[in-house]
Formats: structure tokens, sequence, C-alpha cells
């Protein structure tokens, strides 16, 4: 039994209600699947459900189940898409985006400035099957105009990169992109779901790690690939199901119990990051604060037209290198030294000696990885606390 809308929903509250599928027992809080197989009533009912299941009919947990369908169902609806492939990953969903819809002979254009698996992806994975990938500088969208050819199959962009936070103009990208025929394909995890509005600004498919904001509470991986219906059951799921990149029910279960609150939580987050952004920038021990929502900010005003909201991680770039990054990353009591982000916790990394580690220096300058960078996510914690923390730390620095 599913909810049925007569009316228009806000995303918030599509989060908490959206793709509900009840039991005959009619259970408030989502049911929780947690069987890899379904049971046929008859040899000719089996028959007919593998030549061809729909939506509310399963086979085996790889190809779907109720509490992962509850799940697409409802992240579709939040982000503004036809529908969703939910992934074990949200490196599952990226090269479920990417491998499902290239062949050898392909062109993809991507930006950069990339979290270390994607450009393995990019920079690896894919050349050994043939795609021609251009790697480009993403903020430039001369760069872009360069790059995009006639056979360009799809553009690839983190739309705020990690760590530095640098902007791709989604809808700028998009009309290149579209003129030739390409995908627009966004990893959007640092924009939030709460924040953007990737697909009205151009992008045709958006992949988020789940692991991140959905979650937001550090327990399960997961991922998802948003998009048209075409693409997601056409394109993804044939990849995705037959490589094993399906996610789990019981994960299934946490990031729809996650949904319900993303949104409350990532504001909070945001409100507390861009306060923490604001009080520190022009410390004198730190070089820069970078924060999409300062004014200081390079891309501030392309920041404000594509997020609503900064986001909840700001990165400082402590004056005195490596060895103060150290210091003040030794000195947090609350802040936590991890490298998740998203977390109802807070956490501090640095970028240049763990998630970038295995980069050479000049691509690491490159992306704006200097040694006194520390990317901070920012939590649930009280504001005075965290800034209290954090001040500490700096004097320590
Ligand atoms: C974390 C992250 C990923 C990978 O997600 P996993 O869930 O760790 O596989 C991909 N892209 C970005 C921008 C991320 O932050």
């Amino acid at each position: 039994m599913k909810d049925h809308a007569t009316r228009p929903r806000h995303p918030r509250t599509e989060a908490v209600h959206a793709g509900t599928r009840r039991s005959q027992y009619g259970e408030v809080s989502e049911a929780l699947f947690l069987t890899q197989g379904f049971v046929y009533e008859s040899a000719e009912a089996a028959e007919a459900r593998f030549l061809g299941a729909g939506r509310e009919e399963f086979i085996y947990a790889r190809y779907g189940n109720p509490t992962v369908a509850m799940f697409e169902d409802r992240i579709a609806a939040i982000e503004g898409t036809e529908d969703a492939f939910a992934t074990a990953s949200g490196m599952a969903a990226v090269n479920g985006a990417l491998m499902g819809m290239l062949r050898a002979g392909d062109h993809v254009v991507a930006g950069r400035a990339l979290f270390g698996s994607c450009l393995y992806i990019l920079e690896d994975v894919l050349p050994r099957f043939g795609v021609e990938v251009t790697l480009i500088d993403g903020t430039d969208l001369g760069a872009w105009r360069d790059a995009i050819r006639p056979d360009t199959k799809a553009a690839f962009f983190e739309s705020v990169s990690n760590p530095a936070l640098e902007l791709v103009d989604i809808a700028g990208v998009a009309k290149l992109a579209h003129a030739v025929g390409a995908t627009v394909i966004v990893d959007n995890v640092f924009a939030t779901p709460a924040f953007s509005r990737a697909v009205e600004q151009g992008a045709d498919v958006v992949v988020y790690s789940t692991t991140k904001h959905v979650d937001g509470q550090g327990r399960c991986l997961g991922g998802v690939v948003c998009g048209t219906t075409e693409f997601v059951r056409k394109v993804a799921e044939p990849y995705l199901k037959h490589t094993g990149g399906a996610m789990s029910p019981f994960n299934a279960w946490v990031m729809l119990k996650g949904l319900e609150t993303m949104d409350l939580r990532v504001r909070a987050q945001a409100e507390t990051c861009l306060r923490l952004a604001r009080a520190l920038e022009g410390h004198p021990k730190l070089a820069r604060v970078i924060h999409p929502h300062l004014d200081s900010h390079p891309q501030a005003d392309l920041a404000r037209a594509q997020m609503t909201g900064g986001g909840t991680v700001l990165a400082l770039d402590l004056a005195g290198g490596k060895e103060a990054a150290f210091r003040f990353l030794n000195a947090l009591e609350i802040v936590l030294i991890s490298n998740n982000l998203g977390d109802a916790k807070s956490i501090a990394t640095h970028p240049a000696t763990t998630t970038h580690q295995r980069l050479p220096d000049a691509q690491k300058a490159m992306l704006g990885i200097t040694p006194g960078l520390v990317r901070l996510s920012v939590g649930l914690e009280d504001g005075d606390d965290l800034l209290a923390d954090l001040s500490a730390a700096l004097d320590a620095a």
C-alpha cells in the first residue's frame, strides 16, 4: 500500500512520506524487508515474474527489494527526478552511472578536482576500456567549451569540489554539453540534496554518496543514481544489478530514516558552518578560510545562485603549514580527526597526508591542497562549543 498524493508536496514532506510501502499490518514506520529472495505462488507465477517484474514485484535483492524501493522513490521525490537506483556505496553510484552508459571509443570531459576514487575511475578504469577522458579545470567554463567535442558523450564533475570547495557552474556546463547531446552527470555530495536543485539547473543525472548527509550519523555506506526513468532503469540498473552494486535492504532502511531528518540536520549544520567560517576568517594563524557562501570566496556569486545554503564543510588553511595543521588537529577536544563528512559529529581531515596523500605534489598544488589545509565537516554540536574548541586549537597551532 503506497501513500497517495493529490497535491504537490515540498521536499521536506516528501522526505518523511514519499515512497512508503505498507505491508498488510499497516505499520507507521517503514518496514525492513531483510530478505534476499521472494516466494512465488506457483511455477507459472515465477515464470511471469521473470518475464517482466513490475515496480511492486521482486525477484532477488540484488535486483530490487521493497525497503530499497522505498528509499529510491523517496530520494527521487526529494531530488525532483523521475527515478533513482540505490547502490552499495557512493562509488558504486559513480561507477554505475559512467560504466552503464559508456563504451569503447566514447569521449568524456571531467572537472579534475575530484574525490580520489572518482579520479581513479576517470584516470585508470575508463581509459583501460577504451574511453577517452579529458580532465580540465572545472571552474573555467572556457575550458569546458574547448574540451567538449561533437563526439563527447558525458560531462562529469563535482558541483562543489573536495576539499578546496571550488564550484562548477551546472547550468553553464549543461548548456555546452547539451549542445552536442552529452549527458551531464553531477556528483552532488558537497552541495547536499537540501541545498541543490541540480536537475532544474540542467543536470541529467545526479549521484550522491548517501554515506554522507543522508545517513548523516556515520553508520552505513550507500549511494544513489538519480535521473530519468529511461537512464535509471535502462542504463544504470542493468549494469549495477548484474555487477553487484545494489544497496542492502538494511542500509536502505537506515538511509530512509536518515532522509526524514536530513533537511533539519543539514540546515542546522550549515548554519553553524557559516557562523564558524565568518568567526574564523581573518584569524592571524590562518592564511585562508574557504566556504562557498563567504564573500571572500572567488565564486561567491555563483555559489549563492546555485546553492540555497553554503553546505556543511569549510576549509582552513593554516599559515604555519603541516606542522601547524598537525598541532591544530591534535589540540582539538570535540572535533574528531577522521575522514568522513556530513556526520552529526564534527570531523577534521588533513587531506595532504590522508585522503589525497597519493597525489603528486604538483597535482595537490593544482587542487589547492596546501600542507596547511584542514577540511572541517561541521556536525550538530553547539556552535559556541565548536568555536571555543577551534579557537583553543588555533592558539595551540
Ligand atoms: C564520499 C564521496 C564519494 C564516495 O562515496 P562512498 O560512499 O565513500 O563510496 C564520492 N564523491 C564524493 C564527492 C564523496 O564525498
